[in-house]
């Protein structure tokens, strides 16, 4: 059965607690149905974050270097610092059928939709601007310039919520795991992917 797996872009401004549910959501998942996308980024890595499994960090002459070889699905500038999405993350595990999730911003998730419509958009929304800052602090992994800076673009990055395919409100974070599960169990019983999956039952029932 050659069914491809759904491609997924979920954004949230920093701090809405996008990683943190993705990672939920993976830990409770059969990764051979669900992966995360390994972007590459321009930006130092933060205290703990290893190369190849949170992010692929490389410097900028490295980064232009894949652009001019057409590497990239899509590629973004954000925060000052490079983010992209390489082809090799992705189509291999869409064509083995996995479900991948890309944890990108919204310029990306423009570019992800052009070239491939079929893939859904998730937005996820903190509760309040307080509590999106307080998040930020209380990760305690940035600078407070950088955290002002993250708190000047979420609102840029907000008023793009309505150009996505489903919406979740990270309060109680159970509740929004929850919510993202139904999404992503939700999607593999569509009709056109329950029609290819039993294609032989269906027809046996129709005879
Ligand atoms: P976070 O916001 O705390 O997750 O901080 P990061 O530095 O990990 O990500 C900063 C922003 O870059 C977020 O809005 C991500 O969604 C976005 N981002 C990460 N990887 C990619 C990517 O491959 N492509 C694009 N376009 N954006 C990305
Ligand atoms: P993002 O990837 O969107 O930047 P993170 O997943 O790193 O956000 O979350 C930012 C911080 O907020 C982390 O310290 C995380 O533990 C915390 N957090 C995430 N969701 C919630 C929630 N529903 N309630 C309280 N804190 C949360
Ligand atoms: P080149 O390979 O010619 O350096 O860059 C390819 C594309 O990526 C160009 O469209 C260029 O504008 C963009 N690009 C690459 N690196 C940077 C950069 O550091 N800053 C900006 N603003 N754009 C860049």
């Amino acid at each position: 059965m050659s069914l491809k797996g759904t491609l997924y872009i979920v954004s949230a401004p920093s701090g809405a607690g996008k990683s943190s549910l993705i990672n939920a959501l993976l830990n409770i998942s059969d990764r051979k149905q669900l992966q995360v996308s390994v972007s590459h980024t321009t930006r130092d890595p933060r205290p703990g974050e290893v190369n190849g499994e949170h992010y692929h960090f490389v410097d900028q002459a490295e980064f232009k270097g894949m652009i001019a070889d057409n590497a990239f699905f899509e590629w973004a500038e954000v925060f000052g610092n490079f983010y992209g999405t390489s082809r090799l993350a992705i189509e291999d595990s869409l064509n083995q059928g996995i479900d991948i999730f890309l944890d990108i911003d919204w310029q990306g998730a423009r570019q992800v939709k052009a070239l491939m419509p079929e893939a859904k958009g998730i937005f996820i929304l903190p509760p309040s601007r307080e509590a999106l800052e307080q998040r930020l602090y209380q990760r305690g992994q940035d600078s407070e310039e950088t955290i002002n800076k993250r708190m000047a673009q979420a609102k840029s990055e907000m008023s793009h919520y309505d150009e996505y395919d489903f919406l979740i409100i990270n309060d109680d974070f159970d509740q929004a795991l929850a919510e993202f599960d139904t999404i992503i169990k939700g999607q593999r019983l569509a009709q056109t992917r329950q029609s290819a999956l039993h294609r032989n039952m269906i027809s046996e029932l129709l005879a």
